[in-house]
């Protein structure tokens, strides 16, 4: 038999964390379901448990590590009687209410819920080389604005022709020496004012029609193999840093087809943390391709709680 809950949470990285103590405050006893260790990208805590220290969410002056940060959030939601389980989502039907999720292959429905709050976050996209694995936190990154700092006075490399990578490469211009963007064409896909802006910028440096083939260093970056595209010829780039941003993509395989996205895939969101969907609330970087932080990823989950808070009021549910 299916168990009901008022407040459904998917995911528990900041976004999902916080709603999971704005709505145990208010009573409404939410079932959280956190993902699964094993899984890159159902992973509990989310993105930040793939980050070292983090620096700039407010309140923690000396710093904290990622992996804390999310233990902290767990604690305070555990505190006020979330209900927390390490498990996984495997099919979500928002279609009719009350909700229903599966975690089970079972053909009942595991969860019936008045509201879910989808915080399912967000993957970097990787470029799938020998290494990348290895050396993801040690030297390698996807997040300048996390993990600049820890580059100072050094050569590094980011991967990618687009806004992301110029954004960071731009950024890490005021830690490294210099800021090699490697780019698999001989033209940028960024936009003009952003291509201008890294052209102008003694410190940065590019690699034409390059491709990373395999990241080098056993527990820390050494350099890079790179081929040419054009000629094929491969070369090592000496670099003791690398950021990938070559993308990213929101985690909506649970609510494809069920809920208008964005064009480029992301949950689109109105007022708040409304989606198309009554009772269906988005909160964090499944639904916000902008800003992409934990701090705002933590007030969305905010937003989304207090938002299903009143949605339910407002239904007498
Ligand atoms: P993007 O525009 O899709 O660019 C991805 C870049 O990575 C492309 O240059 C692509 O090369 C390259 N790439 C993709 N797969 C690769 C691989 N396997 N190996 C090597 N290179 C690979 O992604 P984005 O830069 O993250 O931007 C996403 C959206 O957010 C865009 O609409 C962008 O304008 C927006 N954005 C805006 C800002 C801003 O306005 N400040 C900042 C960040 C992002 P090709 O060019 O060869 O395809």
């Amino acid at each position: 038999m299916s168990e009901h809950a008022r407040v459904l949470i998917v995911g528990s990285g900041p976004a999902g964390l916080t709603a999971a103590i704005y709505v145990a405050r208010a009573q409404l006893h939410p079932i959280v379901i956190e993902g699964e260790p094993s899984s890159t990208t159902d992973q509990p805590g989310g993105q930040l448990m793939l980050t070292t220290d983090i620096e700039n969410f407010p309140g923690f002056p000396q710093g904290i590590t990622g992996p804390e940060l999310m233990a902290n959030m767990r604690a305070q939601a555990d505190r006020f009687g979330a209900d927390l389980r390490v498990s996984k989502v495997q099919r979500l039907d928002v279609t009719s209410r009350p909700f229903r999720a599966w975690v089970t292959d079972d053909v009942d429905p595991s969860i019936t819920a008045d509201t879910v709050i989808l915080a399912t976050g967000a993957q970097s996209l990787m470029m799938g080389v020998p290494g990348e694995d290895r050396l993801l936190s040690h030297g390698l990154s996807t997040c300048a604005t996390c993990d600049g700092f820890f580059f100072r006075g050094q050569d590094i490399a980011v991967v990618g022709g687009g806004d992301s990578a110029l954004e960071e490469a731009l950024f890490l211009t005021r830690f490294a020496s210099s800021v090699t963007i490697v780019h698999r064409r001989d033209s940028l896909r960024a936009s003009k004012i952003m291509q201008q802006r890294a052209f102008d910028n003694d410190k940065i440096q590019f690699a034409w029609n390059t491709q990373v083939v395999e990241v080098l260093g056993d527990d820390h970056v050494l350099g890079l193999q790179v081929r040419d595209t054009v000629s094929g010829e491969e070369r090592v780039m000496d670099v003791t840093g690398i950021f990938v941003a070559i993308g990213h993509v929101p985690n909506t395989t649970l609510v494809t087809h069920q809920i208008d996205l964005e064009d480029n895939g992301y949950v689109r969101t109105g007022l708040g943390s409304y989606t198309t969907v009554e009772g269906l609330f988005a909160a964090g970087d499944v639904q916000d391709h902008v800003y992409r932080q934990a701090v705002t990823a933590a007030g969305s989950g905010c937003m989304a709680a207090i938002d299903a808070e009143r949605w339910l009021e407002a239904q007498g549910i």
